[in-house]
């Protein structure tokens, strides 16, 4: 998902200790939300404000998130291995948004950036966040055959070879690419726990603090296998302008870490508290679209085989079509 707040709403508010520097963002408007079967809805008393909009967007055919599912996963021997080329010069700051917490890159030139995979240009990382959930059981947003995840990181690119700006990529094709990564509990994670120790500075919404000199590559597995699919934002406007890679393997992090995740809180200083979790959208359907991996397994089907058994049930459906309209 993704958030178009521009950098021009923020205002000073006050001076944390030691050399960070905590801003207020003013509250961006509300978008319209096309989540027209939203299955939490029901778990909850009242939805996140940011899906309380009026349905003005029909459902599209490629949205976001989805079940993966290994067996209708399609190996594609072709898809190159992704390069990640991150500068931890050009992480700028993290920030409470009142749905998840942020950190931002500079992003005017290719400082940062991912090639190759499934990606034909260079593209730009402008942020990442995570989705988690109240507790352990659920909070990814994309699941593996039905498996749910605790919590899932993502970090959004943008295509700086065919658009201009972070902004006017997010509305057209090909103009975003989002790496998932997939937290499950284990082992403590040194890298993740550097973004832990910043959270209480930002535990409100509309709060940030500079944060610099980071690499998010360490929250990467060291696994290079992905899987990838076209689908869209998960969070509104929900445009279907992203290419997802989807990493196989997830990466550890200790429990005591994700809970500091759920200290945060939606709500701005001097509002009830409510907290921070939950903060994933549903399962969206998988529709026409192939899911390809860039490794292969026993159980999946190759791309050859796929393409071929795809066009011959689009035969059979066309044929049957022109039997009913006869
Ligand atoms: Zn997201």
């Amino acid at each position: 998902m993704v958030f178009l707040a521009s950098k021009k709403a923020m205002s000073l508010v006050r001076l944390s200790q030691g050399l960070r520097v905590v801003w207020s963002r003013r509250p961006t408007s509300l978008r319209p939300c096309s989540l027209v079967t939203c299955s939490h809805k029901n778990r909850y008393a009242s939805l996140h404000p940011l899906w309380q909009s009026p349905i003005t967007i029909p459902g599209g055919s490629r949205q976001s998130p989805i079940n993966i599912q290994w067996r209708d996963s399609v190996y594609d021997p072709h898809l190159k291995p992704l390069e990640i080329r991150y500068d931890p010069a050009s992480c700028l700051h993290m920030w409470n948004n009142g749905y998840c917490f942020l950190v931002e890159f500079e992003d005017s030139t290719d400082k940062s950036f991912i090639t190759g995979g499934p990606l034909e240009n260079n593209y730009r990382l402008k942020q990442f966040h995570f989705h988690w959930g109240a507790i352990n059981d659920w909070g990814s947003e994309h699941t593996v055959d039905c498996k749910v995840f605790p919590a899932e990181l993502h970090l959004v690119h943008w295509n700086s070879c065919k658009y201009s700006s972070f902004e006017e990529a997010v509305m057209e094709d090909n103009g975003l690419a989002v790496i998932g990564v997939f937290l499950k509990i284990g082992a403590f994670h040194s890298g993740l726990q550097e973004l832990v120790e910043v959270l209480p500075s930002i535990k409100h919404k509309d709060m940030l603090v500079e944060f610099d000199e980071f690499d998010p590559s360490c929250l990467l597995p060291s696994c290079p296998d992905y899987w990838t699919y076209a689908g869209s934002l998960t969070t509104p406007p929900l445009t279907e302008s992203v290419t997802w890679i989807i990493k196989k393997k997830p990466v550890e992090v200790d429990e005591d870490q994700l809970e500091m995740f759920r200290m945060l809180l939606f709500t701005s200083l001097g509002e009830e508290e409510k907290k921070m979790v939950d903060n994933f959208r549903p399962l969206q359907p998988l529709m026409d679209r192939m899911v390809r991996s860039s490794f292969p397994s026993q159980h999946r089907l190759n791309i050859e085989a796929w393409s071929e058994e795809h066009s011959q049930r689009a035969s059979q459906q066309r044929s049957l079509k022109g039997t009913v309209h006869l």
